[in-house]
């Protein structure tokens, strides 16, 4: 079985789900090693689930630290961060990441111009091309600005939200901007994740879209992240199959997980 490496508890504000439930269950799902992605994206808008997004770094690393040591002879535990990426934020974001010794840090876009792609009012009055061209051009801005992160989540998961889902996306309506999200990212060494939470979602592909894991690859991209982005334990390591199927297609022999922000690579 794969690690997962982007994972959920109640340290994020959209779980509920125990720490100690998670990693009990990477255990009888075979895995080796796991690490937890706990969101932070800084204020954000109150006008949904009024959620509050700002992670609670002391009690968070008080608990891990504690149950990694608990469960150390069973299963490898990391701890990680998934940092909801704003340039209005970059000075928060970087002492965030600089001032807690995570061992892996996702950079996502959740906000884009402070508004969720998740609720339908970002899709409002405007065609669905305008709204991935305002996403991905925002993915752009954001790994051009930000360095200190490992991978980008879930590169394309925009496409999980419109009504039509993917029937107007192709990796190629949007090659000129991917091409230079990919080329800022190998050139910055970052990687990539593939979040098989596309799969859930109904999506026939995880996301990003495996024409943009080969043209990665074809880059000269070198770092690709597994994870299911499992926010209850049911979704734990969901799809790892057909992931590594996929990646394998892909043209690569191995994939990667991260201890102390440094990249270990493992054969497929
Ligand atoms: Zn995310
Ligand atoms: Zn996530």
């Amino acid at each position: 079985m794969l690690s997962d490496f982007h994972l959920h508890s109640h340290y994020s504000a959209d779980s509920e789900t125990l720490p100690e439930d998670v990693i009990e269950t990477a255990i009888k799902l075979g895995m080796k090693c796991i690490c937890f992605t706990e969101h932070n994206d800084f204020e954000f808008p109150k006008n949904h689930d009024n959620f509050d997004f700002t992670l609670d770094t002391k009690a968070y690393f008080n608990e891990l630290n504690t149950l990694k040591e608990k469960y150390s002879s069973r299963i490898d535990v990391r701890i990680g961060l998934e940092a909801g990426l704003e340039i209005c934020f970059e000075d928060r974001i970087n002492n965030l990441i600089n001032n807690n010794s995570f061992d892996f840090v996702i950079g996502s876009s959740h906000l884009i111009n402070r508004l969720d792609p998740y609720y339908p009012e970002f899709f409002e009055n405007r065609t669905e091309k305008e709204c991935f061209e305002e996403y991905f051009i925002n993915i752009l801005d954001n790994v051009k600005t930000f360095d200190n992160f490992d991978v980008y989540g879930h590169l394309d998961y925009i496409v999980r939200y419109p009504d039509t889902k993917d029937k107007y996306y192709s990796y190629s309506a949007f090659g000129d901007i991917i091409d230079e999200i990919l080329r800022t990212l190998i050139y910055k060494g970052k990687g990539i994740e593939v979040n098989s939470g596309g799969l859930r979602c109904g999506l026939t592909f995880p996301n990003p879209h495996p024409d943009i894991i080969k043209r990665y690859k074809e880059l000269g991209g070198e770092i690709l992240t597994i994870g299911s982005d499992a926010h209850t334990t049911e979704y734990i390591g969901k799809y790892f199959d057909r992931i590594e199927d996929i990646i394998k297609a892909c043209g690569f022999e191995y994939y990667t997980i991260f201890k102390n922000r440094k990249p270990e690579f493992i054969k497929l």
